[in-house]
C-alpha cells in the first residue's frame, strides 16, 4: 500500500491543492487515477512518509484505483460460486468460508468491509480504514486462503 498525493482533475487540468489519499495498487506521479465514484484526478507524489499523515491517517481514504481500471463486482454469492470453481480447476480445498462470513471479524470477506485487527487472543477490532473485499473477479482468479479485512488465516 502506497501513500500518494492527488489533484483532481478539472477537464484535462489539475486543480486545488493536492489531497492525500491510499492507494491499493503501485502508481507514479503523473498517472491518472479514479478517486472516487465521480472524481477523476493525477498523482503528484508517491510514497509519502507515514510521519507526515500520522495526524490523520485514521481519516485517510483509499482511491479506487488508475484511470480504467474495470471496476470490480461485488456480490458474494457469486464470488462463492468463482471460488468454487477456480478451487475445482486447480484441485485444491475450498479453503474460503462458504457463506462468506469470516467467522474472525464477522465480516463479508466478499464485500467492502473495515479493515481489522486482532487486539487479543479472541478479540478482534474494527478500524475505520475502509478494506476492499474479494471481488468476483479476483474470487475466479486465485485462491483464497486470507480474510481480506482481518487476515485471518483459514487453515488456523
Ligand atoms: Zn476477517
Amino acid at each position: 500500500m502506497q501513500i500518494i498525493k492527488v489533484k483532481f482533475l478539472k477537464g484535462d487540468a489539475p486543480a486545488g491543492k493536492a489531497y492525500t489519499y491510499y492507494s491499493l495498487v503501485a502508481v507514479a506521479v503523473g498517472d491518472k487515477v479514479q478517486i472516487n465514484a465521480s472524481a477523476v484526478g493525477v498523482v503528484v507524489a508517491v510514497d509519502v512518509p507515514e510521519a507526515e499523515v500520522a495526524p490523520y491517517r485514521n481519516r485517510l481514504k483509499a482511491i479506487i484505483g488508475p484511470l480504467n481500471t474495470p471496476p470490480e463486482t461485488y456480490d458474494a454469492l457469486e464470488a462463492t460460486v468463482a471460488q468454487s470453481k477456480y478451487c475445482l480447476e486447480h484441485g485444491v480445498p475450498h479453503a474460503a468460508p462458504k457463506s462468506g462470513w469470516c467467522l474472525r471479524c464477522n465480516q463479508n470477506i466478499y464485500l467492502p468491509g473495515k479493515k481489522a485487527c486482532l487486539i487479543s487472543d479472541y478479540k478482534v477490532e474494527r478500524s475505520v480504514l475502509d478494506s476492499t473485499g474479494i471481488s468476483v473477479e479476483r474470487a475466479g482468479q486465485e485462491y483464497i486462503t486470507k480474510c481480506p479485512h482481518c487476515g485471518w488465516n483459514f487453515w488456523e
